[in-house]
């Protein structure tokens, strides 16, 4: 029972972390989950100390990410302890959970207990970059992390090219305004595709997209990554893109994001 989750010190948690970066999209399935379990892999592999942490309480993707489902945390003392990839610290909402569906029926203050719990009890350390799946949307549950995790923390908001998506992501950046959060930049998601016979790049839903957006909000596109079926595949199978057999594009767009965070 989560209930039961001990008690923590959430501000000093947060203090231990260099940079938090809370990965937001509009809508779900638009790769924001692909998008912070990637940063999150990307980063340790560079040496960095990192944390992944998912609250996205619906459709918690992490573990699934990165072949981690069978997982469950031991707490020691008052610390839920994370599981440890290398230097790269994932906790989820998942591992805690008897049954995957019992967070849907939670009401708003036990999710708002859980999301203080994972952020403040998790035994997160010293770290360089916390990377948050949030939960999509601009409701209450995002706004609740938000306010949870303070000050310093910047936004990454993942896109896909379509209209619908890029209006979603205008209200992904007025939350971060109302929230006084900083926007590090967009991720425009499944922006192309790349034919598997000729290797020719072409873009499904037009090319601009990204940078139209970027030009109206002031803000920067990070980058954009094509539509990979190495991707999903990898996704299912816990690999991340760089272990996925993923195509020469698809790593330097990653590698790109990264380089800006
Ligand atoms: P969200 O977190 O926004 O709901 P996910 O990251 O879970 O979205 O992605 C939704 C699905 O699309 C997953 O199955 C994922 O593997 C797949 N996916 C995401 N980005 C890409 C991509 N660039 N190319 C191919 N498949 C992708």
């Amino acid at each position: 029972d989560s209930n039961q989750l001990p008690p923590g010190d959430l501000e000093f948690s947060m203090a231990a972390i260099d940079k938090k970066i809370l990965v937001l999209s509009g809508k779900g399935g638009v790769g924001k989950s692909t998008a912070a379990v990637n940063i999150a892999v990307e980063l340790s592999r560079r040496g960095l100390n990192v944390g992944l942490l998912d609250i996205d309480l619906h459709g918690p993707s992490v573990p699934r990410m990165t072949d981690t489902s069978d997982v469950h945390c031991s707490t020691i003392k008052d610390k839920i302890v994370p599981i440890q990839a290398g230097n790269l610290k994932i906790m989820s909402i998942a591992y805690l959970l008897q049954d995957e569906k019992q967070a849907v029926i939670w009401r708003g203050p036990m999710k708002h207990t859980v999301i203080k719990q994972l952020l403040g009890n998790t035994d997160w350390g010293i770290l360089d970059y916390l990377i948050v799946d949030f939960p999509p949307g601009t409701g209450d549950e995002p706004l609740a992390a938000a306010e949870l995790i303070g000050d310093g923390a910047e936004a990454v908001v993942v896109t896909t090219p379509q209209q619908v998506a890029v209006g979603d992501v205008r209200r992904c950046i007025t939350f971060c305004e109302k929230l006084s959060l900083t926007v590090r930049g967009i991720v425009e998601n499944m922006s192309s595709a790349v034919c598997p016979a000729c290797g020719e790049v072409f873009n499904i839903y037009g090319s601009e997209g990204g940078r139209k957006l970027a030009e109206e909000t002031g803000i920067e596109l990070l980058g954009s990554i094509p539509i990979d079926p190495k991707i999903t595949a990898g996704a299912d199978e816990g690999r991340p893109i760089s272990e996925s057999g993923a195509d020469e594009a698809t790593l330097k767009a990653l590698a790109c994001i990264i380089d800006k965070l």
